[in-house]
């Protein structure tokens, strides 16, 4: 295999050096860090004064790991490090409701993103000859302007499509002759079936390569896609809170997502002790920005579980190996890339008065797709009421849903006492797809 690298000293550097330029960066992030007001009041706190007291890599571990509470508990500006004046964009995390988490970045935070995005296209053997759909959501989520961006440094023809619309999708990869996509996993494999509704044959489209990411998929799943369309499929890992995508990527092995270790500083603790776990383990991801100056994070919690890879890789890239993300330490559910936390749609259900006490939240596969069921008791005089009353109350339940989770659920109403009660803690959630990670 004839290997490519977009920034070859970088990609190649022995990891000594590569170690020493952690240790820079993390410097200068450390002094960037003192000056939003969350990190000065928490570094000071804990006696580090200023980058001067981070010796060695080692010495990030003195610092606390920062969580998904304490971004929102810093809203809007606890986490920004430049003048206002000198932002140039923000994104936030998918479906959340309430105070969101907020990313600020500045121009020259958006050309560092592009620059490992394009570094992460580049490493799957894509060229500026490419043709690059992007089906993604575009907006407040980073897929679609990080990905977007990154095409464009690499010099592809980048095709803006967005999400969805499964016809026109087909048809823009016919008339401009769509070499690459990018989707959910989900929507990857769904593709294939409209493919055959809409009589669409394989051959009027020269599809090659398709990145998944943004949910987790197992390795069955990649080799049904790649079947299904005849593409290779690389593995594309990100979060908000570290730009988006453009953290970790497949490489032409497709083994491993290779974690830019000069943009980023990776631990591997365990969820529960909070301690790192053995080489190889499986454990919690902590991720430290280096790349970023409007808005440094230090020892995020990603709340993703994944192991490094010992082994080096065969592409000569000396970054770390990550595996596939098997899952999450919290209750965060990901359906059809879009985040959902089971307190979000509590919320909703239990502000209705005519709702009851018990809820049940149900995602299956329909499909390729996620779906997802919401059924909640209601009280015994909504119930008795005529079948418009209780259509309405229906209707009213899952738009208020789809506007607090930007997903639109099927909702049953059951009568009180009819769902079950569990002994001990209370399952809410049952969720049916398939484990095959
Ligand atoms: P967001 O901040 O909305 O971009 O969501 C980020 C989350 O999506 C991550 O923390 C993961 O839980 C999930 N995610 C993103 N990419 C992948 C991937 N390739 N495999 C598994 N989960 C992923
Ligand atoms: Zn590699």
């Amino acid at each position: 295999m004839k290997f490519q690298y977009w920034n070859p000293q970088i990609e190649k550097m022995p990891r000594a050096d590569l170690e020493l330029l952690q240790l820079q960066k993390l410097k200068a992030e450390i002094d960037i860090a003192f000056r939003t007001p969350f990190y000065k009041e928490r570094l000071t706190k804990i006696g580090i004064k200023s980058s001067d007291d981070i010796k060695t890599l080692d010495d990030l571990k003195k610092i606390p790991f920062t969580t998904k509470d304490d971004l929102r508990d810093g809203f809007p500006y606890g986490f920004l490090a430049i003048p206002k004046e000198d932002v140039i964009r923000l994104h936030s995390s998918s479906g959340t409701t309430g105070i969101p988490t907020v990313i600020y970045f500045s121009k020259d935070d958006i050309k560092r993103w592009a620059d490992f995005m394009a570094r992460c296209i580049y490493s799957t053997g894509c060229t500026k000859n490419d043709v690059f759909q992007n089906m993604i959501t575009y907006g407040l989520f980073t897929g679609g302007l990080g990905f977007h961006q990154g095409g464009e440094e690499v010099g592809m023809l980048v095709i803006p499509a967005g999400a969805g619309n499964t016809a026109r999708q087909f048809k823009m990869m016919q008339d401009y002759g769509t070499t690459v996509l990018h989707a959910t996993p989900s929507f990857l494999l769904h593709l294939e079936t409209k493919m055959k509704e809409a009589g669409v044959e394989r051959d009027s489209l020269v599809i090659k390569k398709a990145f998944g990411g943004a949910e987790p998929y197992s390795e069955d799943t990649r080799k049904r896609i790649e079947a299904l369309l005849k593409v290779d499929v690389y593995n594309s890992y990100g979060l908000s809170e570290m730009n988006g995508p453009g953290v970790a990527f497949e490489c032409q092995c497709k083994d491993g997502l290779h974690i830019w270790e000069d943009g980023y500083i990776a631990e591997i603790v365990n969820p529960d002790t909070l301690q790192p776990v053995k080489e190889g383990e499986t454990g919690e991801l902590v991720l430290t920005i280096l790349c970023r100056e409007a808005t440094p994070i230090l020892r995020y919690r990603t709340r993703d579980l994944t192991s490094f890879y010992t082994e080096p890789c065969a592409c000569g890239r000396t970054h770390r190996k990550l595996r596939r993300i098997t899952g999450r330490s919290d209750d965060m559910l990901i359906i059809n890339g879009v985040n959902v936390f089971p307190s979000q749609i509590e919320e909703v259900i239990m502000s209705m008065k005519e709702v009851g006490n018990n809820y049940l939240i149900i995602v299956e596969k329909d499909g390729a797709l996620d779906k997802l069921t919401v059924k909640t008791e209601v009280n015994a005089e909504t119930f008795m009421d005529d079948s418009r009353h209780l259509n309405a109350l229906k209707e009213k339940i899952k738009e208020t849903l789809q506007t607090s989770i930007s997903i639109s659920p099927k909702v049953e109403l059951q009568e009180s006492g009819s769902l079950p009660i569990s002994e001990g803690k209370a399952v809410r959630v049952i969720d049916n797809r398939p484990k095959d990670v």
